[in-house]
């Protein structure tokens, strides 16, 4: 006889094995198939649960026997296996929509272009200060879905990517944040920004008028949105002063209201500096402020926070040149942040793989801070062509190493050297940890 499986889970990561784990405890027949090699570790535990899996290739088969398929979020919508799935009828789902479906626990859900892990983690430390019992999941840290299969908490802080939410239909979020939208990911949105628009949006699916949207009024393109859609939520503006609710700063201070107290902080007291951090602040204070956590907790919490690594990260000072590790920027938007915030003459370390990239917004910064450009990256061609003429010193590397000791040579006493490439990282590097690590153990080896 056929086998035939309930639940089908492409791909064997962090996600994928949590979601076939959380399968086999409810009771489902699972299969695991990964187009790759799958890591030792996963191997292991897929092992453990007696788990059926496969791997450096898919088995139709198997495959289209599934009742439904758990597909992971760096599999792309146009790979032939999923349009097949499409074509047959088969839902299709994330991690995060099968696990959802077995946790009675409050939802806080993160989304944006930028800021998510920040926020996601400073919301986290909030409510763990708080006393809760709280998980952290989604893009960052351990799978939601294994979590799920073995933890009973009360609270859950997951942050959420357009991969994801794309293969959310019935999940709901109680607190949705969306912190951002400026382009990215556009290859795998046809290119069309709508598109991706649309898909940041599907964290309010579902939602009722018991739910709240956090939101940063001052970015237009969620303006925009929001004017176009009837959203059922309601909405917590964060960053608007006519609104006086949510969060917005007033001579210097930050006002944190929602609607039965008020509390203040100064931007001193955070501990996130830089101007993208105060809107990932303010989300994370009216989450918890939502959450009628005590204002001193809260504030404690925005201000103890120990900030993650390769976000703005410092790294040592070298005869006066100060090193600064940006390498999460994977994007034009984020990098914009990182330039606004240096208050030096800038050797600029940007390049990798490029996801469509625009520069045209970083020129004005460009032109006023950044005194030489060093490439990393394979390909290029974009940053010459958009930044000549602007800046007159722009070399190409191939290495962490290369680019350090070119940025080095570049650079005054008094300079900053910054690592923000803009880019993804998959052309030189494993990720973007790999090229923050590679380029800090250069830095410690001048
Ligand atoms: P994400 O998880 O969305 O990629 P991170 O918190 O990891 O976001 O930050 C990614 C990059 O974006 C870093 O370079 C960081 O300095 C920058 N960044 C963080 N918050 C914001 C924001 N609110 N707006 C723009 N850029 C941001």
């Amino acid at each position: 006889m056929k086998q035939k499986y309930n639940i089908v889970v492409l791909g064997a990561g962090e996600s994928g094995v949590g979601a076939a784990i959380l399968a086999k405890v409810k009771g489902f027949s699972v299969f695991v198939s990964d187009k790759g090699k799958i890591e030792k570790k996963y191997r292991h535990v897929l092992r453990k649960y007696e788990i059926d899996f496969e791997e450096g290739k898919h088995t139709e088969e198997h495959i289209l026997s599934a009742s439904e398929v758990v597909k992971s979020p760096g599999i792309p919508e146009t790979v032939p296996l999923i349009t097949l799935l499409r074509s047959k009828s088969i839902p299709v789902i994330s991690e995060i929509e099968f696990a959802a479906r077995y946790t009675k626990a409050k939802i806080i859900g993160i989304t944006g272009s930028n800021g998510k892990t920040t926020t996601t983690l400073l919301i986290y430390h909030i409510l763990k200060k708080a006393g809760l019992k709280v998980g952290l999941a989604g893009n960052v840290g351990k799978s939601f879905a294994r979590q799920v299969a073995f933890r009973k908490f009360d609270v859950y802080v997951l942050e959420l990517s357009s991969f994801q939410l794309d293969g959310c239909f019935g999940f709901k979020v109680d607190i949705a944040i969306l912190l951002n939208i400026t382009p990215d990911h556009l290859d795998r949105y046809n290119y069309n920004f709508q598109n991706y628009v649309d898909s940041k949006f599907r964290i309010l699916q579902n939602q009722t008028s018991d739910d709240y949207f956090i939101f940063w009024a001052d970015d237009p393109v969620i303006r925009k949105e929001m004017k176009k859609r009837k959203i059922k939520a309601q909405p917590v503006p964060i960053g608007d002063i006519t609104q006086r609710t949510g969060a917005y700063e007033t001579e210097e201070k930050i006002v944190f209201d929602n609607g039965k107290n008020k509390f203040y902080m100064t931007l001193e007291q955070l501990a996130l500096q830089g101007k993208h951090n105060k809107t990932n602040s303010m989300a994370a204070g009216v989450a918890a402020h939502l959450m009628e956590i005590r204002n001193e907790t809260i504030k404690q919490s925005l201000s103890d926070f120990q900030n993650i690594s390769h976000r703005l990260e410092y790294v040592a000072s070298i005869h006066g040149i100060s090193f600064i590790n940006d390498s999460k920027a994977t994007n034009v938007n984020s990098t914009w942040y990182a330039l606004e915030y240096v208050d030096k003459p800038t050797v600029w370390i940007v390049g990798g793989v490029d996801k469509g990239n625009d520069y045209e917004s970083l020129k004005p910064l460009v032109k006023e801070k950044v005194k030489a450009i060093v490439c990393l990256g394979l390909d290029n061609a974009n940053i010459h062509k958009a930044f000549e003429g602007i800046v007159n010193t722009i070399i190409d590397t191939e290495s962490a190493k290369e680019a350090v000791d070119t940025s080095y040579y570049l650079a005054d006493k008094g300079d900053i050297v910054l690592l923000s490439p803009a880019c993804a990282s998959f052309d030189l590097f494993e990720n973007f940890e790999d090229r923050g690590d590679q380029f800090k153990k250069a830095v410690n080896e001048l």
